[in-house]
């Protein structure tokens, strides 16, 4: 590999912009062109592949041709937040970074920042410049890093910790000293913005197209607004349908007949892909095992040698270590010492383990009549998976045993779905974020957090937007926002008929929004649809806002739907086990009630049903370990009857 392929190149354009009157710095108009478009062209031949960190305007970023990444951490954390969400989708063994607002970058950055971190042995290599008689500068947003470093960085930020020379305070640094303190120079202003462009002139630039992420055909969603069907089409499919008296079943089918799959896929390097959503069947490239292989140590043998009347004599000549095979050919009456895994001589069929073998000397070996049959302990070439045969269809969520699979067939970089961006945000004028006072009469924001988890556990990019007020130009301008830079927006609260809740009517005003009373509880009001905004569309679950149904809604209607968004299927695997005690039901609904599995003392499994089921209770449904899934047909449930659970572990 060479330099450039071992380094991606980050361009940080992740901030608030509030220097600039709140716009977009690297989207601002810079000597013909914008200024990331500079950093892009400068960075391009450094490296190997190029993105873009940022939390704003994300699809016209997306338009120069690059992957972008927002933070995982939220709040505009600064720089690091960056680097780390860079890091974490960056597929090479280096990242290098340089600000959106740094059009001059050096144009041997990367190279010279690589050359000192391999010398030194160093974690980090950073640029620091000194001018005649003054302290040296250090530059460290204008790094390169080692993509293992993740860890460290994120632990660094989950302490709360922000500033960019802090986090590797512990690490080993190499400084790198440019003599063009000018390169350095990055733009913060809006008058110094227009000074350099004043100066410096704006003729035409030559554009070379940036090359992405280790990864081609990313770019924005492909929500195609004109041929996807209105909610009215898909709603008119159900003969009974009654918005005020769904069943959950007749909401999960609308919910998924309405979804479209983001269409966007990228390859990442196969560690990577651990819990991505496979973009591409994957066919093997050749056989495995490659070659027919022993399954025990002992000894390989041909089978026609074997007598049935008798013990069988065989002459040792030779021995086979596996990945060491060598090419002795035992005659009649020879075979040969072999180890697991060692390649099959020619000619031999059968392993004879060593433990049977009723007499060993180092040059012979006797067997008795009947210790082994012919082909036994022998692997075949391509019995795990022949050359030419799926190994692993799209669609699937990439597990542990994925990944040696993967590995198993040599392949190193896979083709994965991009991540969905979901955007959320709580409502109502009674909560609070935790940090802040909790005044008389409100609550803090707990939805939210449960919500980060889910979306988190799901393998979404989040956007946590904070609380909204109950209040329409906000509730607008925040759904609004959302549908511009994601997928799919998750809210809760505000959805019910309550007086304040103006939630219903802006959903409603900014696209195809339904709004639904389910057979259900917890739960009940839901709305769904797909509201559109300055161009871009966004699918919509509006969840309620008691915290046990936000959860409940949440997983059996929002999480198979991101899931279809992102081309999986996982449907929520269910569990049928008997109830411990009684449970009151009312047939005609569905009821989630918390439980807690556990095991008798003949080890079957039974489970007992929560204290109480309140929906606004969360400290039960921490305390639960599942939920015990009651189908609208049920009434009343007997101690001793089977019921369906959906186990919390693993949930995701
Ligand atoms: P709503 O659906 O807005 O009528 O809210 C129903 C109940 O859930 C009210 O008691 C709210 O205070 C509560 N609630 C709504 N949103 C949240 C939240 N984000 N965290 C905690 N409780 C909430
Ligand atoms: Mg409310």
């Amino acid at each position: 590999m060479n330099k450039n392929e071992q380094i991606s190149a980050l361009i940080l354009a992740g901030g608030r912009g509030s220097r600039m009157g709140h716009v977009d710095k690297g989207l601002q108009p810079f000597r013909g062109t914008t200024m990331v478009q500079h950093v892009l062209e400068r960075l391009a031949p450094q490296v190997g592949s190029i993105a873009i960190n940022a939390n704003q305007n994300l699809d016209a970023y997306a338009a120069f041709g690059v992957p972008v990444w927002p933070d995982e951490t939220t709040g505009f954390a600064g720089p690091l937040a960056g680097l780390e969400a860079g890091l974490r989708h960056c597929a090479t063994p280096y990242l290098v970074t340089a600000p959106c607002d740094s059009p001059f970058l050096p144009a041997d950055l990367a190279a010279r920042l690589f050359d000192a971190l391999q010398a030194q042995g160093a974690d980090i290599a950073l640029a620091v410049t000194q001018e005649a008689g003054m302290r040296k500068q250090p530059h460290p947003v204008f790094c390169l890093v080692k993509t293992s470093l993740l860890p460290v960085l994120s632990q660094y930020l989950a302490e709360g910790g922000r500033k960019m020379d802090g986090w590797y305070a512990d690490l080993k640094v190499a400084e790198v000293l440019f003599e063009d303190g000018d390169a350095f120079r990055n733009i913060n202003t809006l008058d110094e913005l227009r000074t350099f462009d004043a100066k410096m002139g704006s003729g035409p630039q030559n554009h070379t197209p940036a090359p992405a992420l280790a990864a081609s055909g990313s770019g924005p969603a492909d929500l195609t607004p004109f041929s996807a069907p209105r909610l009215k089409d898909v709603v008119s499919c159900l003969s009974d349908y009654d918005p005020d008296a769904l069943p959950v079943r007749h909401a999960q089918k609308i919910i998924g007949d309405f979804i479209t799959p983001v269409r966007s896929v990228e390859k990442v390097a196969l560690r990577s892909a651990l819990d991505r959503v496979l973009a591409a069947d994957i066919i093997s490239p050749i056989n495995v095992p490659a070659h027919d292989n022993s399954a025990m140590d002992g000894y390989a043998l041909r089978g026609a040698d074997l007598r049935a009347d008798g013990p069988t004599t065989l002459k040792v000549i030779s021995t086979v270590f596996a990945g060491r095979p060598n090419d002795a050919v035992p005659g009649a009456g020879e075979c040969v010492r072999i180890m697991t895994g060692g390649v099959m001589p020619a000619g031999c069929d059968s392993v004879i383990p060593q433990e049977h073998v009723a007499a060993i000397s180092d040059t012979e070996i006797t067997i008795d009549a009947g210790a082994i049959r012919t082909g036994d302990n022998r692997r075949f070439a391509g019995e795990d998976l022949k050359a030419g045969s799926p190994a692993l269809r799209k669609g699937k969520i990439i597990r542990p045993a994925d990944l040696g699979l993967l590995a198993s067939l040599g392949i190193a970089e896979v083709p994965v779905q991009r991540r969905l961006r979901v955007a959320f945000f709580s409502t109502g004028d009674e909560l609070r974020s935790i940090g802040e006072p909790l005044d008389a009469g409100c609550v803090y924001d707990s939805n939210r957090y449960t919500l980060y988890g889910m979306l988190t556990r799901l393998g979404c990019d989040i956007i946590d937007m904070g609380i909204v007020r109950d209040d329409p130009q906000a509730l607008e301008d925040a759904l609004r926002n959302a549908c511009e830079n994601a997928d799919a927006i998750v809210t809760s609260g505000g959805v019910s008929v309550g007086a304040a809740d103006y939630t219903r009517e802006i959903m409603a005003k900014l696209g195809d929004v339904t709004f639904w009373k389910i057979g259900m509880r917890p739960g009940r009001p839901l709305a769904f649809g797909k509201i559109n905004s300055g161009g871009k569309s966004a699918f919509l679950f509006g969840l309620p806002g008691n915290p046990v149904a936000v959860m409940v809604s949440f997983y059996f209607f929002a999480r198979n739907a991101l899931l279809a968004m992102m081309g999986a299927e996982a449907p929520l695997p269910l569990l049928r086990v008997k109830s411990l005690g009684a449970i009151r039901k009312k047939s005609g609904r569905t009821e989630y009630q918390r439980g807690i599995l556990s095991v008798d003392a003949n080890g079957q499994q039974q489970v007992a049903i929560t204290g109480s089921q309140g929906s606004g209770i969360l400290r039960s449904m921490s305390e639960a370990n599942c939920m015990v899934v009651l189908h609208d047909e049920m009434g009343n449930v007997n101690a001793g009857d089977m019921v369906d659970v959906l186990l919390f572990e693993g949930l995701v």
